[in-house]
């Protein structure tokens, strides 16, 4: 089903050589340590090509006047092309990044969704006529800013493309996205998948290579006027700043050091099995991994035992096999990381529960796994507790009252996401209205909706994607008068 020759670019509808003098990516899976395969890399004259492409098909009359009812009907015809082509999507983000096959059929689907939704939204969200204060009626539309580039991280690149690109064209722009070099190939598999839908040549283009050639390119090119991107802060920072000179505003979606709270009157079963979902499940590879986990004193023993339990008995395995509940980290140098950061942990006298270490199974051996890992005997300014692991290794920290928990979870750079558990609902709320956090989850976890604003607080990003507000994101407001006087 999958070739292995060369993949190559994907500009105005076609397949182009990546850039003379850049090195093609190559393609490891994590899971076996085997290539995959050759994607050919763009630079900076890729770039400027497919920015010029998507500039005019921007411009074009019939993207310009397509009614938003046209629109939308693309948009669901590439829902359905995803899903047509869904096996073949699973599989690519599979051998790229190691995620268990379950997870990459439920991302082939939630992304699928993603354009759908943004169909609804697109044909249903209209102008508005502003209340009248004088002799006019004025009213206020929503125009496109043109040429869009989208940059997204490794973890989960078919959402993140779908949660970019379909509210961008939805809104009326075209849209250069440049996936991670890690997982190049499934954006180029939507390229295609759009144009098939009858997506003008030039509305998508799909440049795979490295943030520091093709993702600066773009972000710094002249005609680019909108960057949304998702990956680490310190990239999100450098895109910032270029921004900044260029006067553009930017979209981003950064990482995370998420707090998942239990209370003594929580439901300590459900509270467990909530926090090894959310910081295990993908290898702890998630912006919104509960990587903090704040226990009251009064079930710690108790909820620490069912955790270390939980980890133990988790399945790590080759992401294709039946059962597999947790697959590599996505790449051998980032297992690497993760690993130096739990020894630098240890070295600094915390208490490595279970874990910390690779697996050790014969037919793991050549893969990029790292076993699922808590952490004790810390408290919240430690660097583990601090530093955004992106990998399976949560932290434990006991909390005596309220108030002290709640100066614990918000003393961080980051304020992505949270969790609450709790029987008391007035504390709840309370908890929940005092995280900075950009989404809290109460007696649940992880659970994500395209319909609900997504984002972060302090370094965790600027701008929330997803819901309506998630395509006027990729729209400015133009206010409109007309005179009504004689
Ligand atoms: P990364 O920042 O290294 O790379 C992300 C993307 O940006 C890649 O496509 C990369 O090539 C590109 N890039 C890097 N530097 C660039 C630059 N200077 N100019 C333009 N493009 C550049 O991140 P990653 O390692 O791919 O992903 C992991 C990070 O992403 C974690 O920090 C994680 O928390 C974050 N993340 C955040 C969310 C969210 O929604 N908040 C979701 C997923 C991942």
């Amino acid at each position: 089903m999958i070739d292995n020759k060369q993949k190559k670019l994907w500009i105005d509808g076609q397949e182009v050589d990546g850039d003379a003098g850049v090195a093609p990516l190559v393609s490891i899976n994590p899971a076996t340590g085997a290539v995959n395969h050759e994607v050919a890399a763009a630079g900076s004259a890729a770039a400027d090509a497919a920015v010029r492409s998507a500039d005019e098909a921007a411009r074009a009359p019939a993207w310009r006047g397509m009614l938003p009812a046209q629109r939308a009907r693309i948009l669901a015809r590439i829902a359905d092309g995803m899903e047509a082509r869904g096996e073949e999507l699973a599989q690519l983000q599979m051998l790229e990044n190691g995620k268990v096959w379950r997870e990459c059929q439920a991302q082939v689907k939630s992304a699928a969704a993603t354009f759908r939704y943004y169909a609804g939204v697109c044909e249903t969200t209209g102008s508005e006529v502003t209340p009248a204060r004088g002799d006019y009626l004025s009213m206020a539309v929503y125009e496109p800013y043109g040429v869009v580039a989208a940059i997204t991280p490794w973890n989960s690149p078919m959402t993140m493309e779908a949660q970019k690109v379909a509210p961008a064209l939805a809104a009326g722009n075209a849209v250069v996205l440049k996936p991670s070099e890690i997982t190049p190939s499934t954006g180029l598999v939507l390229g295609q998948i759009a144009l098939a839908a009858g997506l003008p040549p030039g509305l998508l283009n799909v440049l795979p290579g490295t943030g520091h050639e093709v993702g600066a390119a773009l972000v710094a090119h002249p005609k680019v006027r909108l960057v949304s991107f998702t990956g680490g802060t310190e990239s999100g920072r450098r895109i910032a700043e270029v921004a900044a000179r260029k006067l553009m505003p930017v979209a981003l979606e950064l990482g995370g050091k998420s707090p998942h709270i239990v209370f003594n009157d929580a439901s300590v079963d459900a509270a467990v099995a909530a926090i090894a979902g959310g910081i295990f499940e993908g290898s702890g590879q998630s912006c919104v991994s509960g990587s903090r986990a704040f226990v009251q004193r009064g079930v710690y023993a108790q909820v620490v035992e069912k955790l270390v339990a939980t980890a133990r008995a988790l399945r790590v395995d080759l992401p294709d096999r039946p059962g597999a509940e947790m697959g590599p980290l996505a790449t051998f140098a980032h297992r690497d990381r993760v690993a130096a950061m739990v020894e630098a942990a240890r070295r600094a006298g915390a208490e490595i529960l279970t874990g910390g270490a690779r697996p050790d199974q014969a037919q793991l051996d050549s893969g990029a796994y790292y076993l699922p890992t808590v952490i004790s005997g810390i408290d919240n300014r430690a660097d583990i507790a601090q530093q955004e692991i992106f990998g399976p290794v949560l932290c434990v920290i006991p909390f005596d009252d309220e108030e002290d928990l709640i100066t614990q979870a918000n003393d961080s750079a980051f304020g992505l996401a949270s969790g609450i558990w709790t029987a008391d609902y007035q504390r709840a709320w309370r908890v929940a209205r005092a995280l900075e956090a950009g989404t809290v989850w109460i007696n649940t976890y992880k659970q994500l909706s395209i319909s609900t604003p997504f984002g972060g607080f302090k370094e965790s990003g600027i701008g929330r994607e997803k819901g309506i507000s998630g395509m006027r994101l990729y729209q400015q407001p133009k206010g409109i008068y007309f005179g009504m006087g004689a």
